[in-house]
């Protein structure tokens, strides 16, 4: 169990651990750091998204420290390309899943951490509920869509996380607490802002496949990203308030980002503060109600769930993926209901089946409980495990946690 919801500095126990570092014990140089909590350490669930150059860093450095639990997500398999920038990775590895090997090398480094690999893009394999249940994300993650959508979801679970980012000649790390501060939407330029519009817009154009940017990246400077983002959760997790006067490191203030560049040579802190802006924010601050509803399950059964346990039925269920709902051809008037996850869906499905002509389609941010979706398995709409869904009806609207 974590013990997230109580304050780091009330999570705080000096243990006989913490009084008795000893030469023969593995963490004995960082007890020795006056605050030091190693306990802390161990009682924490941190979920890695990407297990790439900066995901390895991380893991590494969190498995060296002793933390105790790390849920870790990633979807691609290893390549050769990916074996100069990744210390857990060797050639023989390639053609593995990523977090596969990486958990095998991260246990192996302490029996005692508990490692749960999960092989999928993040938007359809971690629910809510799974990072409510983390102290702390760390997003190691070079697409703008998977960050929008952790960036999202730790707000919502009210979980802090930290962005890395990387170029060529940089590393830049963002903290974001639900609590405070601007979010990484908030940080966002406004060219960001108007292709996360058009994400949800044109939906012609969004049936290409989605971006896959390939950066130049050494490193040397993944690691040095990776570092500073391990370093800013030791700070984090040892602090939080001002209760913790001993804490051996200043937490960091939620929208603090720090940059540093190797050409020219800077360092530089900056403090992002809540835009207006900004919609990622949810402040209803409302808990979810658990229901047995599984994503193998669909909307009609989710909303039979919510009427058994709640006593209405939702009428809508809403997404936080955009689906493609509908195709249609302007020239032979041929179209069909859809109900695929815009992003899983392949191009080469938009031709139509009568005159090869490409189709246009309909994006769609939520499901009704009886329209022609109302059977379509929660999964194949891009909803994870331990997702939180609102839904509604006329009337009213609720949360509520697939916990099945
Ligand atoms: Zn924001
Ligand atoms: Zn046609």
């Amino acid at each position: 169990m974590n013990d997230r919801g109580r304050t780091p500095a009330q999570g705080r126990q000096i243990s006989v651990d913490d009084a008795a570092a000893a030469p023969g014990d593995r963490f004995d140089r960082q007890r020795r750091i006056a605050g030091w909590n190693q306990q802390r350490l161990r009682n924490a669930h941190v979920l890695v998204v990407g297990a790439g150059a900066i995901g390895n860093e991380v893991l590494l450095k969190l498995a060296m420290l002793g933390f105790g639990e790390i849920t870790l997500c990633d979807m691609d398999r290893i390549e050769h390309s990916n074996l100069a920038r990744t210390p857990l990775f060797r050639p023989g590895d390639v053609g593995r899943h990523k977090v596969e090997v990486a958990a095998e090398r991260i246990a192996a480094i302490d029996p005692e951490l508990r490692v749960h690999p999960v092989v999928g893009p993040f938007e359809t394999s971690i629910g809510t509920g799974t990072i409510a249940a983390c102290d702390l994300v760390l997003g190691c993650l070079d697409s703008l869509t998977a960050r929008l959508a952790v960036n999202r979801r730790c707000l919502l679970a009210r979980t802090p996380w930290i962005d890395a980012g990387i170029d060529d000649r940089a590393a830049s790390v963002l903290v974001i607490r639900p609590e405070q501060g601007g979010c990484y939407e908030c940080a966002l330029d406004p060219v960001a802002h108007t292709r996360i519009a058009r994400r949800y817009s044109c939906a012609d154009k969004l049936l290409a496949a989605p971006e896959q940017g390939i950066a130049p990246t050494v490193a040397t400077i993944a690691g040095l990203a990776a570092n500073l983002q391990v370093q800013l959760a030791l700070a984090l997790l040892h602090d939080g308030s001002e209760t913790a006067p001993d804490s051996p490191f200043a937490a960091p203030a939620g929208g603090f980002r720090l940059t540093v560049s190797a050409h020219p040579w800077r360092l530089r802190t900056t403090r992002r503060e809540r835009s207006d802006l900004c919609t990622a924010h949810d402040e209803t601050a409302e808990s979810p109600t658990p229901l047995p509803t599984g994503t193998h399950d669909s909307a009609r059964a989710l909303a039979a769930a919510i009427e058994a346990r709640l006593g209405w039925r939702p009428g809508t269920v809403f997404l936080d993926e955009p689906i493609v709902e509908r195709l249609a051809c302007a020239a032979c008037d041929e179209s069909g209901w859809v109900g695929v996850r815009r992003d899983d869906f392949p191009a080469s499905e938009a031709a139509c089946p009568r005159c090869g002509r490409r189709r246009s389609a309909t994006l769609a941010r939520s499901v009704a409980t009886d329209g022609p979706l109302a059977h379509t398995p929660l999964a194949r709409l891009g909803v994870p495990p331990r997702a939180w869904l609102t839904v509604a009806d006329e009337h009213r609207s609720t949360r509520v946690e697939l916990a099945g």
